[in-house]
């Protein structure tokens, strides 16, 4: 059985390194930055311990004693990929779609390492063994795993090895007979404070003199020299629940991974001193098109949210009936549809790895096509949203308690509100609303949006590269090639200088 939300709780209470403001935070389940958020993680784990979705959420392998969670299950049949996906759906749908590394996102990548262990097969080190015990320890503690994938933005122009100081990203300092030590930064640690333990690699290629940063481990978070360094906390500017609905609960958080010499022992190495390897584990194994299924998912639940949001912000405005706000919406129901579809047939273009009784995953294509599509499309839903509220959304009293005041709560029972819907009921809409659209919180999840799978220089390129390129020029050249000069009727000189 998956643990307890309680249980969670309680494995958060540690000796985790986590900065905010200049103070080592001792507690994130009581910190006024992080509790909120931290119960709503442990409600997604007391939905899969015992819930009407267990089933849903968690699955017994054939031949085991014990249920686990359905993301480190590795698929074999289209229908598990469906039945992977009702289980992405539920969580997603207990944020809205705001919690984008739910504990699942990072599980199914862990699922699709697995799918393919020869890639961890290096001639040097050989990682396949402790991958399975690695696989075995997550899904069995149904832990946690947060991910730093991707080194800081010092200089971008050079590799790892080149940049002005050795320890900027993490690389390999000393090795021991026991494991080795290391040392530098990585980013973005979204949810890593809230994580079990922290995976450590690098998903960008890198170049071959790069061999000292061409490491990937997985260790727990209160691991002795890990610190995080969280980023502002919109928790802690959430005024109440009901005046930032989202930001108080659904804060992620996103902290920058220091390793100030951190030894990991050898059973927690996956890949070591292995450029091919380190980058082909992302790439040559099925976990990135894993974390896309849950992603788009996601993604798909956030687009019923903010169009069901633009519903409710139509009718309370009294506009919904206008043909071009049936037009806005229409637009939104079709863009939402586009990502539902990518989803349903990224399932059933799905591919077979080993041939049948094989693991299975999506359409690598329709994964890619999903990349090239989400983070263009979130900015114009949230666009067609801002223009469908209007100035409501700025014209609100600093907090809804302001209806209890005995004087001030009058007078905005009184302007601020619409036919059918009065002040409260009204206030909480465009609080919910101002949350995901314009708040701080909005703004950080539009650029996660855009970016938390990549940077566009990098996967446009590779969307090219993948996409055969060769047979759509050869299509178009195939009709060009079908006609010449002063060829067929009304193509000549005379013909078209007689127009
Ligand atoms: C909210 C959020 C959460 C995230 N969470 C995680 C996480 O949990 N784990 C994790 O590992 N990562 C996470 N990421 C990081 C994400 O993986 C990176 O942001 C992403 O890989 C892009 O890298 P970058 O931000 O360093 O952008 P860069 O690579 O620095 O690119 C930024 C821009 O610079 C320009 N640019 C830079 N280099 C070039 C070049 N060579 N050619 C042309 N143009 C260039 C482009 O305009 C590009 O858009 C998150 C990111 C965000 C925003």
């Amino acid at each position: 059985m998956p643990r307890t939300g309680q249980d969670y709780l309680a494995s958060l209470r540690d000796g985790r390194a986590v900065w905010l403001d200049g103070e080592l935070v001792k507690d994130i389940t009581e910190h006024h930055a992080f509790r909120n958020t931290a119960r709503s993680i442990a409600d997604l784990y007391d939905l899969a311990a015992d819930g009407p979705a267990r089933d849903v959420l968690t699955v017994q392998p054939e031949g085991t004693e014990q249920r686990i969670l359905r993301a480190y299950h590795v698929p074999r049949t289209h229908s598990e990929l469906v039945e992977r996906r009702a289980a992405f759906k539920t969580w997603s749908e207990a944020s809205y779609g705001f919690l984008g590394r739910s504990p699942d996102y990072m599980a199914t990548g862990i699922a699709g390492f697995v799918s393919a262990p020869e890639v961890f097969a290096g001639a040097e080190f050989d990682g396949r063994d402790n991958l399975a015990a690695y696989h075995r320890r997550m899904t069995e503690g149904s832990l946690y795993q947060a991910f730093t994938i991707t080194n800081p933005q010092i200089d971008r122009t050079k590799s790892a090895s080149e940049q002005e100081e050795d320890d900027l990203y993490v690389r390999v300092v000393k090795e021991r007979d026991d494991g080795i030590v290391v040392r530098g930064a990585k980013m973005i640690g979204t949810a890593a404070v809230f994580g079990d333990e922290i995976i450590v690699g690098t998903i960008e290629p890198l170049a071959p003199q790069d061999v000292d940063y061409a490491l990937c481990f997985s260790v727990p978070i209160d691991t002795p020299g890990l610190k995080f360094i969280s980023r502002t906390s919109y928790e802690a500017g959430a005024r109440s629940v009901f005046d930032n609905p989202l930001s108080s609960r659904f804060d992620e958080n996103d902290a920058l991974l220091v390793c100030d010499d951190v030894f990991v022992p050898w059973e927690n190495v996956l890949t070591y001193r292995n450029v091919d390897a380190t980058f082909q584990m992302w790439w040559g194994t099925p976990a990135y098109t894993n974390f896309v299924h849950q992603a788009s998912v996601r993604y798909w639940t956030k687009l019923e949210f903010l169009t069901g949001l633009a519903i409710l912000l139509a009718k309370s405005n009294n506009t919904y009936h206008l043909p071009p706000v049936q037009m806005q919406l229409g637009r939104l129901i079709g863009w939402l549809n586009i990502a539902k579809s990518m989803v349903l047939a990224a399932e059933t273009e799905y591919e077979q790895i080993g041939g049948a009784g094989g693991p299975v995953h999506i359409s690598r294509e329709i994964a890619s096509a999903h990349r090239a599509m989400a983070g263009d499309l979130y900015p114009k839903v949230l666009a067609e949203l801002k223009m469908l509220a209007g100035g409501g959304l700025i014209q609100l009293p600093a907090s809804g308690y302001d209806l209890d005041h005995p004087e001030l709560g009058r007078l905005v029972a009184k302007y601020v509100r619409s036919p059918g819907t009065p002040a409260e009921q009204r206030i909480k809409l465009l609080k919910l609303a101002w949350d995901a659209l314009g708040s701080e919180f909005a703004s950080r999840h539009e650029q996660y949006e855009r970016f938390y799978h990549g940077a566009p220089h990098v996967y446009l390129p590779g969307i090219l590269r993948d996409g055969r390129p060769d047979l759509l020029e050869a299509f178009t050249q195939s009709c060009l090639d079908g006609y010449e000069l002063g060829e067929g009727p009304g193509a000549g000189a005379g013909s078209h200088g007689g127009r």
